[in-house]
């Protein structure tokens, strides 16, 4: 592998280090990356390890960019929003530079495409927002020992580390062998995140990776570094392997991919993707709205600052976390539509409100998102 002259001179700064000098940057050219999604973590990994002249760089993400995805997906731009991640991300790896060949994968990360795309690259580097898939990140990881940098970021925190069991260290599922009940956790998109979280976190899995690439230094292999941008605080755990750990263990029991979804207990998509019983439409709830003679009553059980955002004239507020406080200046034979900002948090409610008695209770579908999109688009989305 040799540099051209233009490489030398675009890699300047990395040559007179020590550290890196020619070997190394021939080191990190030969170097192969999968980077599992191209959002917030995925958008400053992939543009520094682009600038760094990584060999190869492969993609997995299946989603369109999204006007509230710019906030901190700084990979896309403005003009970007609808496009596929996957080309958008491509095109600004390519103008940053254009040596780096670049992979896409425009699909779903599954059980069943995983091990053959994870076999083409020497790193993986998760940056994925949910369970399931970072399970499967890691199964199919330790399965073909490559190293796994993970990373994940919430709100104002974010933690990061490298699972490489077969260079010593433990793998996601020494860390956590359960994933949390479905719901536990929100979302980036239910909780919120601060725009430059995955800037930080993202860095240092960039690091690592190419500290991996050319050998030195101490990596994050057995430890968890955990930061706090609200304290500005950076924090470390030492951690384990396990030897019970049923895929990097002593006696290891998972010898090839499974069900992911299953797993992290999410429901397979029906077959027919119809109204809950418990659910009813954001055209009903536009009924119950407009129909005072059908004496529905509905409930907002958003955060007051979502409110102030967005709301519909003619629903009470009464946040989820306010319920088991307040529940009791609501009519338990009154009939009430529920609603939030997707139908997640209207769901828990029902479920809570139930427990108490409650007997005519309906959950909104899409909550203000929906309604934003079939019934009044001046809603703002948020
Ligand atoms: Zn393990």
């Amino acid at each position: 592998m040799e540099l051209s002259n233009e490489e030398i001179r675009r890699y300047s700064r990395h040559l007179i280090l020590p550290e890196v000098g020619l070997a190394g940057q021939k080191r990190i050219k030969a170097t192969s990356v999968l980077c599992i999604g191209a959002g917030g973590l995925g958008s400053p990994i992939a543009m520094y390890l682009a600038a760094a002249g990584i060999g190869r760089l492969g993609l997995v993400d299946f989603d369109t960019v999204d006007f509230s995805n710019l906030q901190r997906q700084i990979i896309h731009g403005t003009e970007d929003v609808g496009r596929p991640k996957s080309e958008s991300a491509r095109d600004t790896i390519r103008s940053i530079n254009p040596n780096v060949e670049v992979t896409l994968h425009g699909v779903r990360l599954s059980s069943e495409n995983a091990l053959d795309i994870v076999r083409q690259y020497d790193i993986v580097v998760d940056g994925t927002d949910n369970f399931p898939t970072r399970y499967l990140t890691n199964d199919a990881c330790v399965l073909l020992k490559k190293p796994n940098v993970y990373g994940s970021i919430f709100r104002f925190e974010g933690q990061a580390s490298v699972f490489a069991p077969h260079l010593g260290g433990p793998c996601y599922r020494c860390l956590f062998p359960e994933p949390p009940p479905p719901g536990m956790v929100p979302s980036c998109a239910e909780g919120g995140v601060l725009g430059v979280l995955p800037g930080i976190i993202g860095c240092i899995q960039a690091t690592e990776i190419l500290k991996l690439a050319i050998g030195k230094g101490t990596t994050l292999i057995n430890r968890l570094s955990l930061f706090n941008a609200l304290d500005m605080k950076f924090r470390e755990v030492k951690l384990r392997r396990d030897p019970k750990c049923p895929i990097c263990g002593d006696h290891p029991t998972i010898k090839e991919l499974i069900d992911y979804d299953q797993f992290c207990g999410i429901p397979a998509e029906p077959v027919n993707p119809g109204v809950h019983p418990d659910e009813v439409t954001v055209q009903d709830m536009k009924k119950a709205l407009t129909t005072p003679s059908l004496n529905i009553k509905v409930v907002d059980v958003r955060e007051p600052d979502e409110f102030e955002i967005a709301r519909v004239t003619g629903t009470l507020l009464m946040p989820l976390s306010t319920l088991p406080q307040k529940f009791t200046d609501l009519d338990p034979n009154q009939q009430y539509y529920l609603s939030c900002k997707a139908g997640v948090r209207s769901m828990k409610a029902l479920l809570f409100l139930r427990e108490q008695g409650f007997k005519y209770l309906k959950s909104v579908k899409g909550g203000i998102s929906a309604w934003s999109d079939e019934i009044d688009p001046s809603v703002p989305k948020y």
